[in-house]
């Protein structure tokens, strides 16, 4: 039996500008997406139902991804077929490294490597421009975990286009062991009134093409920091933590709760990780038991297996 595996990057937002909430709902984004290698694979083969399967990687906590229809990957896998008049079926594995509900975009990435994957499974060549629209359908981050490097998202984020990034940049991933919903972070953003007018971050565009880690680190920006830090005042606690380690910049990824810290290169963010892994937290052990070091940009969702 023929099974494709894909695989599809976490994402960050070197800028993430947050709009008023817009008539349907939706906030309004200018935001920079960087596709970072942390990864989940997701391995598709044809089934006479929809069934979904999710193995994890290390300490990772996924008993938050539902292993029914609403999973994201079974919804990217319906709307193919359907897209295609078809009524096929599949069963989903998923390898998940990407940590659960951290503002990096693991169910985007997930979505986004099915729909490459059962495209290739049932030859459907499928246009770039049709799955990039599919991807839109599904959530706002999925498009551009198809498309991955980094890249200029406006609408809500669904609308993409890459920018020019000449940096080969290093970060330090610090999950946090306890979730935030992306939902109550934008209900906190609108009751505090922050939405402000959006504007393109040219001077981060300027650092990227310049592949300056420090230029880059002034540049950083999230409009939901204050609302998620609101929500969870012991966030503070890490950004003390990773600016004491000696990273360039710290930034709170999308909505929460993961931080990541700028690094100067690989060694840099070995050694980031390291003092990180050595801050003790109340109880016995390390306050963080998991922090990751990851480069970007890295390519969007891409097979890697077919056989
Ligand atoms: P968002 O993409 O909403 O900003 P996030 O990046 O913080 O969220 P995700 O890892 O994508 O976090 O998970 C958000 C929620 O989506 C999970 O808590 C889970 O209930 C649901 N979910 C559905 N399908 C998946 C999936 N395949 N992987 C992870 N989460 C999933």
């Amino acid at each position: 039996m023929t099974t494709v595996t894909v695989r599809a990057p976490a994402k960050i937002n070197l800028h993430l500008g947050v709009g008023p909430a817009r008539e349907d709902g939706y906030h309004a984004l200018a935001t920079v997406y960087q596709a970072i290698g942390v990864y989940d694979d997701v391995t598709v083969v044809e089934a006479d139902d929809w069934a979904v399967t999710v193995n994890v990687t290390g300490d990772l906590d996924a008993s938050d991804v539902p292993l029914d229809d609403s999973n994201i990957a079974i919804r990217a896998g319906r709307a193919l077929a359907a897209h295609h008049g078809l009524d096929r079926r599949a069963r989903v594995e998923i390898a998940k490294s990407i940590p659960v509900a951290g503002g990096l975009a693991g169910g985007s990435a997930d979505a986004a490597a099915t729909l490459v994957a059962l495209d290739r499974l049932w030859d459907l060549r499928t246009s770039d421009e049709d799955l990039l629209r599919i991807a839109g359908t599904l959530g706002s981050d999925v498009p551009f975990a198809l498309i991955g490097g980094t890249a200029y998202g406006t609408g809500r984020g669904e609308l993409v286009e890459p920018v020019a990034d000449a940096g080969e940049w290093w970060w330090v991933v610090v999950p946090n062991t306890v979730g935030l919903s992306t939902a109550a972070v934008y209900a906190q953003y609108d009751a505090l009134g922050l939405g402000e007018h959006l504007r393109a971050p040219e001077a981060l565009f300027d650092a990227l093409a310049g592949a300056d880690p420090v230029r880059l680190a002034e540049e950083l920006h999230n409009d939901l920091e204050p609302a998620a830090l609101d929500l969870r005042p012991d966030l503070c606690q890490t950004r003390a933590d990773i600016e004491a380690a000696g990273a360039h910049a710290a930034l709170l990824s999308g909505s929460g709760p993961t931080w990541l810290a700028l690094a100067r290169d690989a060694d840099h963010a070995r050694d980031v990780a390291g003092r990180l892994g050595e801050q003790m937290g109340e109880q016995l052990g390390t306050r963080y038991p998991v922090v990751l070091c990851a480069p970007g940009p890295v390519a969007g969702a891409h097979v890697v297996t077919y056989a």
